[in-house]
């Protein structure tokens, strides 16, 4: 394929879970030479604030109407073609759902060249700086990764709760925060002891970061409780009772005080 120099690389770059110093080196380097950079809300508040000032916010626009994939879709192509290198920031991993497959796909369609940068996914971050290992030894040999966002009683639901549920390994719940009484009801109604621990980790590695643990009977109210509010992963089954064990000697804080405070060079 030959390619057309005149047209821009789009880099689908993934920021990771939200603390700067747990982006890729890659990801920094990227920010501070890349023409343009397209970003949402999931970055966090430390990256975003470090951003160039004319980094573009697809998250949310001025009357709070979320920009739409397809006009994220269409800018990134139209930025690319104008010859410009083109930052597109997801948090997380671009590709873990991310729609970062999506954007790839599109761009290909488009004829405009492009490159991931993998990253640190919330999914595995959230957990751990909580003390929750998503695999253990003697816990959990497999981990499924799941949408919480569609509704568990919906015949079409594309996520089987049943077969999850018979795993016997860990579920890690992305976008689960507003369907939580329903898919711990669908585990419950599979099979899954009452008493499997859960927990909730609300803005892993931002500061504010929260943390509620409980088990699949006692979780909804937990959340209801400590007010966890999305962005939050939620962690069901054997190793979610691990963090107490650990509680008292992780040093990962992350709360208002503790985020540590570092300043990275993106060229601002
Ligand atoms: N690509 C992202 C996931 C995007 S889907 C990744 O790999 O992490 C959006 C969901 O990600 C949120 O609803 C939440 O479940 C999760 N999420 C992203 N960042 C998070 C964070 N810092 N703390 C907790 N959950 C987070």
């Amino acid at each position: 394929m030959t390619e057309d120099p005149s047209v821009g690389t789009v880099y689908l770059i993934g920021s990771g879970p939200g603390d700067p110093e747990l982006m890729t080196v890659k990801a920094a380097r990227l920010l501070e030479e890349c023409d343009v950079v397209l970003h949402d809300k999931l970055p966090g508040p430390k990256i975003i604030g470090a951003l160039p000032e004319d980094a573009e916010d697809v998250g949310k626009r001025a009357g709070g109407e979320r920009t739409s994939q397809n006009e994220i879709n269409e800018r990134l192509v139209t930025l690319a073609r104008a010859g410009n290198d083109v930052a597109r920031l997801k948090g997380g991993d671009p590709f873990v759902f991310g729609r970062g497959g999506e954007e790839a796909e599109y761009l290909a369609a488009h004829g405009v060249p492009f490159e991931v940068v993998p990253a640190v996914t919330s999914a595995v971050a959230a957990p751990a700086v909580a003390g929750i290992p998503v695999t253990h030894r003697d816990h959990a040999s497999s981990v499924s990764f799941v949408t919480g966002h569609e509704d568990p009683t919906k015949d079409e639901s594309a996520v089987d709760w049943n077969a999850l549920a018979a795993t016997g390994g860990t579920i890690v719940v992305l976008m689960g925060v507003g369907r939580l009484p329903d898919y711990t009801r669908a585990l419950l109604e599979a099979g899954m002891a009452p008493a499997t621990p859960v927990a909730l980790i609300e803005r892993g590695t931002w500061p504010g970061q929260q943390v509620a643990t409980g088990t699949l009977e006692t979780i909804v109210d937990l959340r209801d409780d400590a007010g966890i509010a999305p962005p939050a992963i939620t962690v069901i089954g054997e190793v979610a009772g691990t963090r107490e064990r650990v509680l008292e000697f992780i040093q990962n804080a992350y709360d208002s005080d503790g985020e540590p405070d570092v300043d990275i060079d993106m060229g601002v």
